[in-house]
C-alpha cells in the first residue's frame, strides 16, 4: 500500500512537471518570437514629488505584444516569471536598458528614467559594462539612469548583488531598492549595498488612511530611510487621502494610479 501511494504521488509530480513544462515552452517560444520580431514595448509611469506634485522622473515598464494574438498586450507578470526560468530575461533586461537609455538621449528635458532588473541579471557579469557602454555611446549622463532592484527574489546571493552594485556604481548610475519591505533581506540589503532610493512596496500603501498597521510600517520605513540618508518613494498611490498622508509622513515621492497610469505616451512629455 505504501508503495502504491508513493507511486501515485510520484506519478502526479511528474505529470505536473510535464504540464508546467509545456506551458513554459509555449510562453518561452512566444517570448522568443517577440524578441525576434520586435514585439516588446515600453510604457512609462511618472514618479512625482509629494511636496508640490511636480514630476521627478519616469519608470519604464515592459509589455509584450503576443505573437500568437498580435493585438493583445501581455503584462509583465504573465511573461517575466517564465523568462526568468528560461533565462530569456537577460535579453529582455538588456533590451529595456538600451531602449530606456535611447529615450533619455532623445528627451534631454526628462530628468531621469528608472528600469527594473531581474534578480537573474545580477549573475550577468558583463551587464554593468553593457550599461556603461550604452550610456557613453548615447552620451547620457549616468545619474539620469536608475536601476531598480527587487529583494523579493530570495534566491539572490547577497555577494552577487554586492558585486553587481559595486560594478554599477562605477558607471555612476543610481540604484533603487524596489518593493522595499516585502522581502526577508531588507536590512541586509541596506547594510551591505550602496542604494540611494527606497521604494516602499505597494502592499504597505494600499488603504493607508484606514490601515493603522500599514501606517506603523510606513513610519518605521521612513525612519530607517531618514537615518540612512535615502530618498523614499511610495508606489500604488491610488487616492488623494493616501497621497496627503504620505506627504505628512515625509515620504519624498509618489507613484500610482492617482497620479497617472503607465502609458506608451506619457502626458507630461508627449510621445516618448
Ligand atoms: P514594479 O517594478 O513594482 O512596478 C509597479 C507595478 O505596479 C507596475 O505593474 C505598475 O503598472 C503597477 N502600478 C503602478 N501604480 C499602481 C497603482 O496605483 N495601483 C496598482 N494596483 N498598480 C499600480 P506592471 O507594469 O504590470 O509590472 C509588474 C512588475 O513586473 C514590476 O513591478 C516589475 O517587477 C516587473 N517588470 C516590469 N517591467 C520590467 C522590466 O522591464 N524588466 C524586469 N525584469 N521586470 C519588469
Ligand atoms: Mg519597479
Ligand atoms: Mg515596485
Ligand atoms: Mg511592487
Amino acid at each position: 500500500k505504501d508503495n502504491g501511494k508513493n507511486t501515485w504521488a510520484h506519478y502526479d509530480a511528474n505529470r505536473n512537471t510535464a504540464a508546467a513544462m509545456v506551458a513554459r515552452m509555449t510562453w518561452s517560444s512566444r517570448i522568443a518570437q517577440a524578441l525576434e520580431r520586435g514585439l516588446l514595448e515600453l510604457h512609462f509611469q511618472g514618479i512625482y514629488h509629494t511636496r508640490d506634485g511636480s514630476l521627478s522622473h519616469l519608470e519604464s515598464l515592459v509589455r509584450m505584444r503576443d505573437p500568437m494574438d498580435e493585438g493583445r498586450l501581455v503584462m509583465p507578470n504573465q511573461f517575466i516569471p517564465v523568462a526568468e526560468k528560461t533565462g530569456q530575461i537577460l535579453e529582455i533586461d538588456r533590451w529595456v536598458i538600451q531602449r530606456s537609455i535611447e529615450r533619455l538621449a532623445a528627451h534631454p528635458k526628462l530628468s531621469a528614467l528608472s528600469v527594473n532588473i531581474s534578480a537573474r541579471s545580477l549573475d550577468d557579469a558583463t551587464l554593468p559594462q553593457f550599461i556603461d557602454d550604452e550610456l557613453r555611446r548615447q552620451k547620457v549622463e549616468p545619474k539620469r539612469f536608475i536601476i531598480e532592484l527587487t529583494e523579493t527574489a530570495a534566491v539572490v546571493e547577497m555577494q552577487d548583488a554586492q558585486r553587481f552594485i559595486e560594478a554599477l556604481q562605477h558607471t555612476g548610475c543610481l540604484i533603487c531598492l524596489d518593493d522595499f519591505g516585502s522581502g526577508f533581506s531588507t536590512f541586509a540589503y541596506l547594510k551591505y549595498l550602496n542604494i540611494q532610493i527606497l521604494k516602499i512596496d505597494g502592499m504597505f500603501i494600499r488603504d493607508l488612511p484606514n490601515n493603522r498597521d500599514n501606517q506603523a510600517f510606513v513610519k518605521a520605513m521612513i525612519d530607517v530611510a531618514r537615518g540612512l540618508d535615502k530618498v523614499t518613494v511610495a508606489e500604488f498611490v491610488e487616492d488623494g487621502d493616501t497621497l496627503k498622508m504620505l506627504r505628512e509622513f515625509g515620504v519624498d515621492m509618489a507613484q500610482g494610479y492617482h497620479l497617472d497610469r503607465p502609458s506608451a505616451e506619457h502626458p507630461s512629455l508627449g510621445t516618448l
